[in-house]
């Protein structure tokens, strides 16, 4: 970045972007753009490699060549833009688990992505972007939600914020809520970061000391906590509840808002940008469009018109130098909201469908492929009545298996016959009906790294 921006500067920028409208915040865009590329084709060996006999002054996104995690990873050393920087140091760093929530070269902060499918990303941040996304929470993902009756409650319990995430390592959603805690006065510095995945017990009696204000979780956590606090193990009061990292199913967090008696606010999170966008009252997803750019594209990486589901969505982080994010592929499945907000708001709003790494690929008996997306899978049993929880596995390339835990008080094999006649009768209609259900012996369990409760995943090598 040119200069050095204050946290109160990206704040007021930010505030007034959104207010002054749509031109105001393309504008920033516009110029934000340049000044990233030519800064990237000055200082980024790979990019100046990739850019090379292209005019200096792109006159849009579309001229420049879209890159990988595969790709960036592969020449780690000429993507970074400040020589000291590596990627064998970057490596022993977060081989290091006691540096969680240490600086890296005492300047930058290191994520990493769980890895849990295909290769792990590396994504460092500079001081400059954390402030911006700090910011950027602040005034899009804090103060629309701060209405004065919200704000009384909040200020009552101390305005302390619990996060309940993986922890223990390099992750983005636990190590920016940690840098909250360090960098927030007080006292809106009392933040604290729970294990998800810690036994349930510990944790519901960990959050009861705490009494915290504001709640953020990753969906089927705060799902499972909602069952304790209406069992009446768990007695917590937030006035505001913050959800990321999963998707959130309507019915889930109508039901959550019913439990805990307050919002729900979904924040849509990314290792490579952070806060990339928040949910309004209207409850739509809208990117930061001043200081992100979400394409969504097909797999030959064109536009996908909006209110179609893309392959995938190339990301452009406007904010950070050390290690330029130009049109990458984020391997998330979106759909553009094609009418405005009735919120109002100048930034587009998005429906995140599912990661593409997530979507299940099956053989048909003629030899061909169907692609199925995973949350769209997911509902048709997760919206079963009976249903509390299920995951989704597929085994071979016509087989599935299904893990289902009833609701208290349903039958637990008379829901799995009406939630396995609903997902046969959607295989149908995908020209699938060959393919194999089982039912699984064992209930479903968190993911043993990231704690987060995928419902649809691949086994089949
Ligand atoms: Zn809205």
């Amino acid at each position: 970045m040119p200069s050095r921006l204050t946290f109160s500067s990206f704040a007021w920028d930010a505030w007034r972007a959104e207010r002054r409208g749509y031109a105001a915040v393309m504008a920033r865009q516009r110029a934000r753009l340049g000044r990233l590329v030519r800064f990237a084709r000055a200082r980024s060996a790979l990019y100046r490699e990739l850019y090379q006999g292209m005019p200096l002054e792109i006159e849009h996104l579309g001229q420049l060549r879209p890159v990988t995690k595969q790709q960036l990873m592969a020449r780690f050393d000429d993507w970074v833009t400040d020589p000291r920087v590596g990627r064998a140091g970057v490596e022993a760093f977060l081989a290091d688990k006691t540096l969680v929530g240490q600086r890296y070269l005492g300047r930058y902060t290191v994520f990493t992505t769980s890895g849990s499918t295909g290769e792990s990303g590396i994504c460092v941040h500079d001081a400059e972007a954390l402030t911006l996304y700090r910011a950027l929470t602040l005034v899009r993902g804090w103060l629309p939600w701060m209405t004065p009756e919200r704000l009384w409650p909040v200020l009552r319990q101390g305005a302390r914020v619990a996060g309940v995430f993986a922890t223990g390592d390099h992750y983005a959603s636990s190590g920016m809520l940690d840098l909250a805690r360090r960098r927030r006065p007080r006292p809106f510095n009392r933040v604290r970061v729970f294990s998800a995945l810690s036994p349930l017990p510990e944790l519901v009696q960990a959050l009861n000391a705490f009494r915290p204000a504001e709640l953020i979780a990753y969906p089927s956590a705060l799902l499972l906590l909602a069952e304790e606090q209406e069992a009446g193990r768990l007695a917590i009061r937030p006035a505001l509840v913050g959800s990321g990292g999963e998707w959130l199913d309507p019915t889930a967090r109508r039901s959550i808002e019913a439990t805990f008696g307050c919002r729900v606010r979904e924040n849509y999170g990314v290792t490579e940008f952070g806060p990339l966008g928040w949910a309004c009252r209207e409850a739509s997803l809208h990117v930061s469009a001043d200081w992100a750019i979400l394409e969504a594209v097909d797999e030959a990486y064109r536009p996908v018109p909006a209110g179609q589901a893309s392959y995938t969505t190339l990301l452009t982080n406007l904010a950070i130098r050390v290690q330029p994010i130009i049109r990458y592929d984020l391997g998330d499945s979106v759909t553009v909201r094609p009418d405005g907000c009735r919120c109002g708001s100048p930034f587009p709003a998005v429906r995140v469908v599912g990661r593409r790494e997530e979507t299940l690929y099956f053989r048909t008996p003629s030899g061909g492929e169907v692609a199925l997306l995973a949350i769209p899978l997911a509902c048709v049993v997760y919206q079963t009545p009976g249903v509390r929880r299920c995951q989704v596995i597929q085994t071979g390339p016509a087989a599935l298996r299904v893990r289902l835990e009833a609701r208290s008080g349903a039958d637990g094999q008379q829901t799995w016959e009406v939630a396995a006649g609903r997902l046969r009768e959607y295989l149908t209609a995908h020209d699938l009906a060959h393919v194999g259900l089982e039912q699984a012996a064992e209930p479903p369990s968190p993911d043993p790294v990231s704690g987060k409760h995928r419902m649809v995943w691949s086994e089949r090598g």
